[in-house]
């Protein structure tokens, strides 16, 4: 993949992510183990879907800066390798650049 399209992906990644994070921040604490609807993390630019899962499971997915949470077929096997699959979406972990990107970006540095 050329590098300013993967720089423009990792933006629009970084950018679901801290939806994400505001997402999870919104949830009472006794709701951490019920379902939420979080962005799909993928770097699809025209991509509005959500992925169900509960903020316990995205905060185990999240305390990795190279994970990502995808619906299944949003997965970019060129750059991403896939960790896990949940009940409809993949668990994806950024390689190489793609991955030092999204390390570089996280919002939690
Ligand atoms: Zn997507």
């Amino acid at each position: 993949m050329e590098e300013h399209i993967q720089r423009r992906v990792a933006k629009n990644e970084t950018l679901f992510r801290e939806v994400n994070e505001a997402i999870e921040r919104g949830q009472w604490p006794g709701e951490q183990d019920s379902p939420a609807a979080f962005r799909c993390e993928c770097g699809r630019l025209d991509c509005n879907e959500l992925v169900s899962l509960t903020p316990r499971e995205y905060e185990r997915i999240r305390s990795k800066p190279r994970r990502f949470v995808v619906l299944t077929g949003h997965e970019l096997e060129e750059v991403e390798t896939i960790v896990t699959t949940g009940d409809g979406y993949l668990v994806i972990e950024k390689r190489d650049e793609a991955g030092q990107l999204a390390e570089a970006n996280d919002p939690r540095d």
